[in-house]
């Protein structure tokens, strides 16, 4: 088989499931899965991010702010200051395998506003992602709530637009399952938030399986709760060494038993 590296990034992981029986048993080793999830599509860190995933084969999960990048962009809080990516810059990364996905229209926090208010920013945002990203399927797509906050009447209803949605609650989730709409995720911040990590990870993998999903966002020093680009290069090299682990974008974990 003839397979180019953006196809061996895409098929990294539970899509392996399709490719041939034998590879079937290597999948159902797979008891553990890590996803990444990081926030906010700073331009620096979302580069250097996407290079460290690539030095491993591995799928980076990105989840940007739809206007993040106009010049009119006003900064929500005081870890959103440095320069974010722009389209052009996220097909590149998605062409390249990577995962990118929507984090709101404009990083509003949708607790504090009427019902009807947070649904129009959220279709706003899924219509951007649709013109501007290529590929983009509101059906195939994870909605990664801003602040990771949201209420029961914006679930339900988020669950009849999008495959999926990432929101507050406990960082380890059930396997991947057909119709699972609510993820949950562990964050730590505003400082570095890797002795936080590590404990979920290890909490993880004295678990008989499970699925943890830690939201992330830059790297080094930029936005809340970042990690050291060395420490995220050393994280992957050890987990793609533990035979029960998977690193995937939440999409690609989900969209591979749909
Ligand atoms: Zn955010």
């Amino acid at each position: 088989m003839n397979i180019t590296r953006r196809q061996f990034i895409g098929m990294t992981g539970a899509c392996v499931l399709s490719m041939r029986p034998g590879s079937l048993r290597a999948q159902s080793a797979k008891r553990h899965i890590i996803t990444l999830s990081f926030d906010d599509g700073f331009k620096k860190s979302s580069l250097l991010t996407a290079r460290i995933f690539e030095k491993y084969k591995l799928s980076a999960c990105i989840n940007v702010v739809a206007t993040g990048h106009l010049p009119d962009f006003k900064s929500p809080d005081e870890y959103q200051v440095t320069e974010k990516g722009d389209f052009a810059l996220w097909n590149e990364l998605k062409s390249s395998g990577h995962e990118i996905m929507p984090h709101g229209y404009k990083h509003a926090r949708k607790t504090t506003m009427p019902l009807r208010d947070a649904q129009n920013l959220i279709v706003a945002c899924l219509e951007y992602f649709s013109k501007n990203l290529k590929g983009f399927r509101s059906a195939e797509a994870i909605f990664n709530m801003p602040y990771n906050s949201s209420t029961p009447e914006l679930e339900s209803w988020l669950a009849t637009q999008v495959l999926a949605f990432r929101t507050g609650g406990p960082a380890i989730n059930a396997m991947p399952y057909k119709g699972q709409k609510k993820l949950t995720c562990g964050a730590f911040g505003p400082g570095n938030c890797e002795e936080h990590l590590d404990n979920q990870i290890k909490t993880l993998l004295e678990s008989p399986s499970g699925w943890l999903i830690y939201n992330l966002h830059g790297l080094d020093d930029e936005g809340y709760g970042p990690v050291r680009a060395d420490y995220l290069d050393r994280l992957l090299a050890r987990l793609i060494a533990i035979e029960s682990v998977s690193v995937l974008p939440a999409g690609k974990a989900l969209m591979a038993i749909q």
